[in-house]
Formats: C-alpha cells, structure tokens, sequence
C-alpha cells in the first residue's frame, strides 16, 4: 500500500488539509504503507519555496514523516510537480495525438460570456465545445490573430463514471454532467491540477487516494484522463468535510485555521493530532483523549468518519490540556520554557523553571498561558490586575494584608512561612473560606486566578512574598 499527502505551497497549511495528512500518516503507520509527500506547484503565480518549506516544517513538528518527498528523495520523483513538467508534456503529446485532447482558441472573454450566459439561464457552465473539430485552416487562422492555445481534454459523451469510494461507497457520475471539455494545460503552458494528479499517482505507484472530500467532484475527471492514457486508477477515499460551528467550510473568520499559529500559541502535536484524527474517525469505545499508538492500533480506512465534522475551537483547547497535564515533567520543562522567555522572563535557571512549571501545568490548556502566570513568580511584587486590586482594597482585603504584615514582623520567617502562613492569617482574622483565600492569592500573586497557594508559596519564596506583603500594605491600607 502507498499514500500519498499531496499540499500546493501556496500559504500556510489549512488546517483541514493537516487533518488530511494526519489521516493519511495514521493510515500508513497501520498497515506499514509508504507515505509520500508531493508538492503540488503548478500554480507558478502563487507557489512559494516559503510556503513549501513553512508545509514541511509544520508536519515535521506534527511528528509526521513521509519516507518519499523532494527533501529525502526515492525512486518515484521528482516529487515537486513543477520538476514534472517534461513527462506531463509527453502525456500531452499522447493525447493530442489520440484526439483526446484538442487545442482550444477561446479567449478569457468569450469564456466569460459563456459563463455569463449559463448563469442568467440559470444553468451550470459547461464548455460549448466551440474548438473541439476545428480545421488546419481555422487554426492557422486563430494563432495569426496571435491567439495561444490552451489544450482542452475531450470528454467522452455518454460515459458513466464508477468506482467505490472506502467513505462515501459507490459514486456515479455521467460524462454530462462534468461541466464539458476541460483545460488540462493553460496557454502558457502549464498543466491543471485535475489532468496531472493522475498521473503522478500512477507513476508514484499511489494505491490508496485519501483527500478532503472537496476533491470528489473532480475525480470523474481525474478518471476520465486515466482512461484515456491507459492508466491504472487508485483507490479512493473522500474524507467528510471539516466544517465550522455554523456547518459551513470551515475558514478563517470561524477562528484560526492555520496549524502555525496552533503552534504559536502553544498546541501540542499529540493534542492536535489526537483531535484532527478524531473529526476523520471515532475511536470504538467512545473515548476522547487517546494516545498516537492507540489511535493506530484502532483506525482503519474502513472505518473514517462519513458524515461532516464539526471544528469546535473550545474542545480542541481543552483536549490540549488534558494532554498538557500528562506531559512528564522534564518534557513539559522543555516545552513551556521559550513560552517563558517570550514573555520576557530569564531562563537561564532551569531547577527554578522546572519548580514553576510543576506548579502551573495543571493551570494551562495552553503553553503560551504559562506568560500571564511566570509574573507570579519571577517578578518581585508584581503589579495586582485590576481584580486583584480590588478584593485588596475590600475589607477583608486589608485585613488580609494587615495580619500578613504582621505576622511577617513576628513569628513567620523564611523557614515555616510556606506552611504556616496561611492558617496564621486564618487565625488571626477569622477569616475562613473565599473570604480568606481570594485576598491572600490576590495578595500573593497579584492575580485571583492561578496556581494553588501551597504549591506557589515555596516557589515564590519568602523574600518576594514579604515585597509583596509590603508593597500592598503601602498601596491598599
Ligand atoms: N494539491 C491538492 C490540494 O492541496 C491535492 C489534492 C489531492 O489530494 O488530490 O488540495
């Protein structure tokens, strides 16, 4: 078995195509499938070596590997399409010279009006044919106008198109309705999409298509080319769209959709992949957080979701925390520390970042959320948010910060203060409950959301937490 991700570098990757690839790379671990990746860039104008590089990195960090692609070669390339362009040509030739393809002088005007026309009739477009049976002298006529070809496939009339799709089950299309006769090379001379897919699967030795649903309608035409030229067809299997909250195609304006921002703002692979994997397949049991292997061990191409998944922004952040929690903490260390130094805090000391995070994972769905908290701990009295300050100028706030002051000037010091604080303030207010906790966190750490006050008091430290204790006393009382 071979699969193929097949991305055009034409911008970050969408993240309905990294559900493409994830499934595709889950598939192949399962059956021990060759995985190829190949770079779809026949669109000269909007392919960019950044775009390909920014793909390749982005799927790298995801843990997906491919064991044939244009970084690490083998024996089916080039896999970049714009290095194919002398093999599609020869294929060109084939059909021109069979009559399966014909030039076509249409200019982009008189296409339009065609267009045009169909839409005020309120039909679909389809190709009236106009340059399928021109003579030599209509041609020779055509091109002294100066008019450049591009070259139109012929589709055959009255042919049925079949095959059984591993989702969708058995699709049938007529040769009607295709939308006629289309370009497969443009007058520039660069080849379109749905003529030269084919053909490199062919010639990779592609067995299985998997691809976004988006592609079902093309693939009649991806066929009708394969029939022509001889070619066997792969399998397919068109995975159900990915859709928005509002069930329609997910873009940007729903939310982030693209996987360097996920990235960015601190996702990690395994959530992602855990959650992508699940809008293509549900796990047998039911269960939600499941690990990479396991996922393997249960996803079969037999068993891909059927029917349109739901991109839901909030659960995918809450399955990262889950994750985030389960990371051993040597990993979560290395993970969270440049999310730390982003927020323009000193790394340097890897025991005290360790001791932090041990603190806040649990306080995080994301890595980047580890920037509002470092404050707590790596400033000396950082400023209280504006909540914060106001539980601190309450009553109970100040008389939080009273007991604290004092007890600081008396029995706490640096070596019982982490666990005998807070019952003391307990005692000597009267205080119990919210009206305890919430001044002495806002007290604290400036904030009434964050890490649990035991874990946080030993890492903060007895001189910061006397700064604190004074700042406030100086500020609110
Ligand atoms: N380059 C196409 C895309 O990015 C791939 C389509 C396919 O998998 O056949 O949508």
């Amino acid at each position: 078995m071979r699969v193929r991700f097949a991305p055009s570098p034409t911008g970050y990757i969408h993240i309905g195509n990294v559900r493409t690839a994830i499934i595709n790379y889950l598939i192949a671990q399962k059956t021990g499938a060759v995985m190829v990746l190949r770079i779809e860039d026949t669109d000269m104008e909007r392919s960019t070596v950044e775009s390909e590089k920014s793909i390749m990195e982005d799927l790298k960090w995801l843990g997906i590997r491919w064991q044939e692609g244009p970084d690490v070669g083998g024996n089916h390339g080039p896999y970049r399409q714009s290095e194919r362009f002398g093999i599609y040509r020869e294929y060109t030739e084939k059909l021109l010279a069979q009559g399966d393809a014909y030039h076509c002088y249409c200019s982009q005007e008189e296409l339009d009006a065609m267009r045009a026309e169909a839409e005020s009739k309120g039909t679909a477009f389809t190709y009236n044919g106009k340059c399928r049976n021109l003579t030599p002298e209509q041609k020779k006529k055509l091109e002294a106008e100066g008019r450049r070809p591009t070259v139109r496939f012929r589709v055959p009339d009255g042919e049925t198109v079949s095959f059984r799709d591993h989702i969708k089950g058995p699709v049938t299309f007529s040769s009607e309705n295709i939308g006629g006769d289309f370009i497969i090379v443009r007058s520039d001379g660069t080849p379109i999409y749905n003529y030269i897919v084919t053909i490199d699967d062919t010639l990779m030795g592609i067995t299985h298509v998997i691809r976004g649903e988006d592609h079902l309608s093309n693939t009649p035409k991806q066929i009708l080319v394969a029939r022509a030229l001889g070619l066997n067809v792969p399998e397919y299997a068109h995975l159900a769209l990915v859709l928005g909250p509002d069930r329609t195609k997910l873009s940007k304006r729903h939310g982030i959709t693209s996987l360097n921002l996920y990235r960015e703002e601190g996702y990690l692979p395994e959530a992602l992949i855990n959650y992508l994997a699940m809008l293509g397949w549900a796990s047998d049991t039911g269960e939600e957080i499941i690990p990479i292997k396991d996922i393997i061990a249960q996803i079969d191409i037999t068993n891909l979701a059927k029917s349109a998944a739901i991109f839901d922004f909030q659960k995918l952040k809450w399955m990262n925390g889950k994750h985030l929690r389960e990371l051993p903490l040597d990993r979560a260390t290395d993970l969270f520390t440049p999310f730390i130094a982003k927020a323009g805090y000193d790394v340097s000391d890897r025991k005290f970042i360790e001791r932090i995070v041990s603190v806040v994972q649990v306080k995080c769905e994301v890595l980047s959320d580890i920037g509002r908290l470092a404050g707590i701990f790596m400033e000396d009295a950082p400023e209280p948010d504006d909540e914060a300050a106001a539980m601190l100028r309450s009553e109970e706030g100040r008389q939080v910060i009273e007991a604290a002051a004092a007890l600081f000037a008396g029995e706490i010091n640096a070596g019982n203060f982490a666990e005998s604080l807070v019952n003391a303030v307990k005692d000597r207010t009267g205080l119990k409950g919210k009206k305890l906790f919430m001044p002495l966190r806002a007290l604290i750490t400036g904030r009434l959301q964050g890490p649990e006050l035991d874990q946080a008091l030993p890492v903060i430290g007895f001189e910061r937490v006397s700064k604190r204790i004074e700042r406030c006393r100086k500020t609110f009382c």
